[in-house]
């Protein structure tokens, strides 16, 4: 099929649209993917392989295989930094404004050495970031927000330092204009916030952190150790924390499996490591649910409970107090370090971006869908959905999802012209 005139606009370049992108590709479509962070991969970037002995398909490599198409799909122009700030629509197209962060270090000289990151002061406020994946190029990103811009850095620090002469610290804030013919959402969701269990101490209590945090230090190959350095030989993991409560009624459909794989995946390497998993119900897990769970039973001691909460050691542990389902008495336990599983929260730009297309939003705050099956449709001809902006899913439901949004684009612009 022949070129349309205007590119597909798709927001947020995690899987999902990375994946939309692709499939348009495909189809024959240019594409602008629009991605509001200064790297592409969203948060499945962050994730570690959770493979035992065996692969365990929690998806997370498909993330790295996907974002190697990307850099090479010739018809996929890629906008990191970026997001929209206007939309209208005429003439059976859209016209979207945007506003992107500088490019301070060129593309086109970076060799991704690092120095940057390494010889920066200002490291802590976050002046240079580091992509999770190795695929993206560059590989760093100096944001001005955190960046000092001061006389000394201009004259000794990273721009003097850099021996590819790649960057430029004077490099300013841009605006674009871009016509589409189709627009897809896929931007995503934001982790549940912990704090929304107060009474499991996350920030207060240097033991207790979230299942982002524990796949990110597993992918970097991090020792899993207390606060207090000595290693973590008990761990307990909380499911549902940011699902299924009064604020939010909905289950998050990732956790169970990513907390159980995790789980799995930590006894595997160090089978001396007691895991406990407090549970609600365990969702249907893979296309073996029952083979799942049995397995995950012989390396992970399922509790049906909620702890009450959770309380300091003296000795540097933790004490979970919760009521035994066999026996209706109140049981406490120790751990050394305590897992929340916090799930899907819809996005935090949804209502400036459901405004600005015109969208509306579910009671929950995610996109509504119109159609039933793969729910990409939407109220507005031409803007459709992909992925965690319409609702919790796994990284290779938003694969499916995401190509079936690709393929109505693709019909929708075939009954325009
Ligand atoms: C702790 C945790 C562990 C998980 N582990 C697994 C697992 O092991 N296996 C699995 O299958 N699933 C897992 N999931 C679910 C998985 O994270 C999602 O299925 C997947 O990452 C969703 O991809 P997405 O592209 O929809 O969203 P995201 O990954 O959120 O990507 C959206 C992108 O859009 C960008 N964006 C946001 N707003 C804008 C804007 N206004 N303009 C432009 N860009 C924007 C964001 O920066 C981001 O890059 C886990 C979830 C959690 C919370």
């Amino acid at each position: 099929m022949n070129s349309p005139k205007h590119p597909v606009v798709i927001l947020g370049g995690g899987i999902a649209g990375i994946s939309a992108a692709l499939e348009l590709a495909k189809l024959g479509h240019e594409a602008a993917l629009i991605e509001k962070s200064p790297f592409f991969g969203g948060h499945a970037a962050h994730f570690c392989c959770k493979a035992t002995d065996k692969c365990q398909k929690c998806g997370a490599c498909l993330v790295d295989q996907r974002l190697r198409e990307l850099f090479q799909a010739p018809d996929i122009a890629l906008y990191p930094h970026t997001e929209l700030t206007h939309a209208e629509r005429g003439n059976g197209h859209f016209r979207l404004a945007f506003k992107s962060k500088p490019d301070i270090i060129d593309p086109t000289r970076c060799i991704d050495c690092g120095i940057c990151y390494d010889e920066c002061p200002s490291i802590d406020k976050g002046a240079v970031l580091v992509a999770a994946s190795a695929t993206q190029h560059p590989r760093y990103f100096i944001d001005p927000e955190g960046c000092l811009l001061s006389h000394e850095c201009l004259l000794q620090g990273c721009q003097r330092m850099c021996p590819a002469k790649a960057i430029d610290l004077t490099r300013e804030d841009s605006a674009f204009e871009l016509e589409a013919s189709a627009v897809i959402v896929a931007t995503g969701y934001q982790p549940a916030d912990p704090a929304s269990r107060p009474h499991y101490g996350y920030g207060r209590l240097l033991q207790v952190i979230t299942g982002r945090e524990l796949e990110e230090k597993l992918r970097l190959g991090e020792d899993l150790t207390r606060p207090d350095g000595q290693p973590a030989r008990r761990l307990g993991f909380i499911q549902c924390v940011g699902s299924r409560d009064r604020l939010h009624p909905y289950c998050s459909r990732v956790c169970c499996a990513y907390g159980l794989r995790l789980a799995k995946l930590i006894r595997h390497h160090h089978p001396e490591v007691e895991a406990v998993t407090f549970y609600m119900d365990i969702q249907s897990i893979g296309a073996d649910p029952a083979g799942f769970q049995a397995e995950a039973c012989q390396a992970v001691h399922l509790v049906r409970a909620m702890p009450g909460g959770l309380q300091a050691s003296p000795e540097g542990s933790l004490i979970a107090r919760y009521l035994d389902e066999s026996t209706d008495q109140p049981v406490s336990r120790e751990f050394d370090l305590v897992v929340l599983a916090v799930g899907i929260s819809p996005g935090k730009d949804n209502p400036d971006l459901a405004e600005m297309l015109d969208l509306t939003l579910t009671p929950e705050g995610f996109f509504q869908s119109l159609d039933g099956e793969h729910r990409t449709g939407t109220t507005q001809p031409g803007v459709f959905l992909a992925g965690t902006a319409e609702g919790p899913r796994s990284i290779a439901e938003c694969i499916s999802q995401a190509a079936a949004a690709a393929r109505e684009v693709h019909e929708y612009i075939k009954a325009l012209v």
